[in-house]
């Protein structure tokens, strides 16, 4: 087993939309010598599709919308939701001076980002994983990482950005503490259409008792449809069987219908965890935590990716000024993360509240009275 030592002024840890977003951002400000890595190499299903119109003054801030375009995700024009009442509403993005908004093939958006951050000269080195850190007197820290073949990499470095999604492997052993709720539990099946299927382009929300259904039509004509509800449900209603996730989906009024001229791929769901929270601490002495890692928000609220591009960016321009010595700058990243959480929780809070259908519902009680709720935060 061979151990290998490198050296970088700053490593990002994680590959996804922050961790790309601020090494992209980062060379666009002139700073070099940014190491990537990534335990992944874009080569699995990722799921995390809707974007919102308002992603792409964030893409062309980075620099890179042109080539975006170029990759063909789909367009979405706005959401089909049953919430609230049985009756359809829409949100439509005609009315965005964005224009419209992207159902992205998520695993080729993240490689794609990954490109864009190694042309413009991050070092990316995939199938990477970060292990453990060790800070130096110095200041700087040693990270310990092991790649594909089993070897160990010590990496030096100033300055470490935690992007690695909402476990943050390297915050998490500085001491950072999440503010969190329960996790809603999402189980998704993909699905198969036909090259001249009908199933519409719109993201498509209904809710239901137990939870809500989420069915979107992804690049390449595939369908994903996930059932978001909460542990406790999942048990109770045995949905941990896919048999009963499928008779569930077609019990409901009108996501069914989605799956008419469709056939699922593999014969079964997974299983993930979409939790809701805040650190309490986004950055400490040469670092800071950046994405899932700083805050995760609801899937319903289709956010957390331009969340993530935005956070990347905003992040670079405050390293930057960190490195020339301000000490202000990374307090003031922190201070945005946190009240934009806060701006969240009351849209969060807000939605849950319009579906008063089943006033008995453990699941919707749950998330209509938020224990995380807003007054807490504010206090
Ligand atoms: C079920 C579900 C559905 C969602 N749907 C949507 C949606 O429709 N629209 C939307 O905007 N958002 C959605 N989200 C949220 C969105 O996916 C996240 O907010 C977004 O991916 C966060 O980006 P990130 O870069 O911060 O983290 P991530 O995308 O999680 O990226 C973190 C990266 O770090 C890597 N990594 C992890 N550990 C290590 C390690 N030890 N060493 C090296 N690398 C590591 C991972 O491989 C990963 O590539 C959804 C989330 C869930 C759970």
């Amino acid at each position: 087993m061979s151990i290998q030592s490198l050296t970088s002024r700053i490593t990002i840890i994680g590959g996804g939309p922050a961790g790309t977003s601020c090494a992209i951002e980062l060379s666009n400000l002139g700073v070099k010598d940014v190491l990537l890595i990534e335990s992944g190499d874009y080569s699995k299903f990722c799921i995390g599709e809707s974007i919102p119109p308002e992603s792409k003054p964030v893409l062309k801030h980075l620099g890179i919308y042109g080539a975006f375009r170029k990759e063909g995700h789909d367009p979405c024009y706005g959401s089909c939701s049953y919430w609230g009442s049985d009756k359809r509403g829409y949100n439509d993005t005609l009315l965005s001076h964005h224009g419209h908004g992207w159902h992205l093939d998520r695993r080729r958006f993240n490689r794609f980002l990954a490109e864009q951050a190694e042309e413009r000269g991050t070092v990316v080195m995939k199938n990477t994983s970060f292990l453990e850190a060790k800070k130096l007197d110095i200041g700087k820290f040693v990270l310990t990482c092991e790649n594909e073949n089993n070897e160990t990499l010590h990496i030096t470095s100033d300055f470490i950005i935690d992007a690695s999604g909402s476990r943050g492997v390297f915050a998490s052993k500085q001491g950072s503490q999440k503010n969190t709720t329960e996790p809603l539990i999402c189980l998704a099946a993909r699905f198969k259409l036909s090259s001249d299927s009908k199933v519409s382009k719109l993201t498509h929300i209904e809710a239901q008792e137990y939870g809500w259904w989420y069915a979107a039509r992804l690049p390449d004509d595939t369908l994903l449809i996930g059932l978001y509800t909460d542990g406790e449900t999942v048990i109770k209603k045995k949905i941990q069987a896919f048999d009963r996730w499928l008779s569930l989906l077609k019990e409901t009024p009108t996501t069914i219908e989605f799956i008419n001229d469709a056939e699922i791929i593999d014969e079964k769901f997974k299983g993930y965890p979409a939790p809701s929270f805040c650190l309490d601490k986004a950055f400490g002495d040469n670092w800071v935590a950046i994405g899932d890692v700083a805050s995760a928000y609801d899937p319903v609220t289709s956010r957390g990716i331009i969340k993530s591009l935005t956070d990347g960016l905003f992040a670079a321009e405050k390293i930057q000024q960190h490195l020339t010595g301000d000490e202000t700058a990374l307090p003031e990243f922190e201070k945005m993360v946190q009240a934009n959480f806060q701006n969240y929780l009351r849209t969060r809070q807000h939605f849950y509240q319009l579906e008063q259908r089943w006033p008995e519902s453990p699941f919707w009680r749950k998330y209509q009275l938020d224990e995380m709720n807003v007054d807490k935060l504010d206090a």
